[in-house]
């Protein structure tokens, strides 16, 4: 889970539209008022096309793009269509968010709070960062069920383990050719290009971000990489540029 910021809410939702959507609920509360193409195309842009919780990407069948009302919304009706109570979502996290009462027990909302400041991770797990925020993020946690391991853990430590053997790969190819890189093309480019990939991977549009860009940060091939380049003069802005994005979303990790 990352940091995600709240875009303009869509034009078609005026004060007018949103109070007649809302008495249309009240009346029948079968009724998905809140599912309309102007809200759905709005939602996916806001979140990059990620679950706002679990940071899955977003795509069709079982990947399709589920409104979350972060105040439940047979609970909390007036907030049924409000733009900052819809959380885009994957099934996994909205089914075990399902009727949690985030009033009564509130948990992280990624647009209110910085996860940052809550979790740490370990083996493709979250863990609460430290005692004072532990109840909240243990809820969290608990609520949308982020440490399953079959729906969550495994699927982020499939694309984790590539991210690691993709690193060594690379970085192992960087100190083959070290001597060569300056004036070979072919083998520059392919380092270059395998560096920008590799952190591309980490930076907040990419699946499991907040995970990936711990694992690019701790990795000490990346270090290596990273360190071989500057030494060769090959490491430029655009590199810098996409290395600082991926530290800044980073989370702690906890290895002990
Ligand atoms: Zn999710």
């Amino acid at each position: 889970m990352i940091k995600v910021e709240r875009i303009d809410k869509p034009k078609e939702l005026t004060d007018d539209i949103q109070r007649q959507l809302t008495d249309e609920f009240k009346k029948d509360k079968k009724k998905q008022v809140w599912n309309k193409s102007y809200i759905r195309r709005e939602l996916l842009k806001e979140c990059h096309g990620k679950c706002v919780y679990c940071e899955s990407l977003i795509g069709e069948g079982h990947k399709e793009m589920h409104i979350d009302h972060f105040h439940y919304k047979d609970k909390y009706k007036d907030e049924v269509v409000s733009w900052e109570n819809l959380n885009p979502s994957c099934p996994h996290c909205n089914k075990s968010k399902s009727s949690h009462d985030t009033y009564a027990e509130p948990i992280i909302n990624p647009f209110e709070q910085n996860p940052q400041d809550y979790f740490c991770i370990k083996h493709y797990r979250y863990y609460s960062k430290n005692s004072e925020v532990e109840e909240i993020a243990r809820r969290t946690i608990g609520v949308l069920e982020l440490n399953d391991t079959e729906n969550v853990v495994m699927l982020r430590f499939k694309v984790g383990e590539a991210l690691i053997q993709e690193i060594q790969d690379i970085c192992e190819f960087a100190i083959e050719n070290k001597d060569i890189l300056c004036s070979k093309t072919v083998k520059r480019n392919r380092v270059l290009r395998g560096c920008r990939n590799i952190l591309k991977k980490g930076t907040r549009d990419a699946e499991y971000a907040a995970f990936m860009s711990s694992i690019i940060m701790g990795d000490s091939y990346y270090k290596k990489l990273k360190e071989l380049l500057k030494e060769l003069n090959l490491w430029d802005d655009e590199l810098q540029e996409l290395d600082e994005e991926v530290d800044k979303i980073k989370l702690q990790r906890n290895e002990d």
